[in-house]
């Protein structure tokens, strides 16, 4: 459920303190430290799971919530209708917390193909 070495378990439990955009029962959403976007926020769930790839079976109402809690998110920074959803797997695709999170980014013009 927690992984106490985790920075997002610990920003959930509020040991390290986060500027929080939504709080619900199971996901928690905070603007990212090192902003990309005018809106970057990161969107995760409270439970801990390392990456997309701990998603299965079973997961279907958490996911529903966090897709719901993005586009809250985005509702709310007046980014609906314009901005990017992106989780990183692994390493080699930029993941450096182990905490699934979804990056949403908006409030400028987006390009493709992501580096
Ligand atoms: P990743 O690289 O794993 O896809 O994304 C991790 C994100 O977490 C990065 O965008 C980074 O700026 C952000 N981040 C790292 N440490 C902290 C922190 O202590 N607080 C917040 N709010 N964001 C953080
Ligand atoms: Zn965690």
């Amino acid at each position: 459920m927690r992984d106490p070495d985790c920075l997002f378990c610990k920003i959930v439990a509020k040991e390290i303190p986060a500027d929080t955009v939504l709080d619900r029962d199971d996901v928690l959403a905070f603007r990212d430290v090192n902003p990309q976007a005018p809106t970057h926020v990161l969107v995760v769930p409270k439970q801990h799971l390392p990456s997309l790839e701990a998603v299965g079976a079973g997961h279907e109402p958490l996911l529903a919530s966090l897709v719901d809690a993005v586009n809250e998110v985005a509702r709310a920074d007046g980014v609906d209708g314009g901005y990017r959803m992106v989780t990183n797997v692994g390493r080699a695709a930029g993941q450096s917390v182990d905490h699934l999170h979804l990056h949403v980014l908006g409030g400028r013009t987006m390009t493709w193909p992501p580096g």
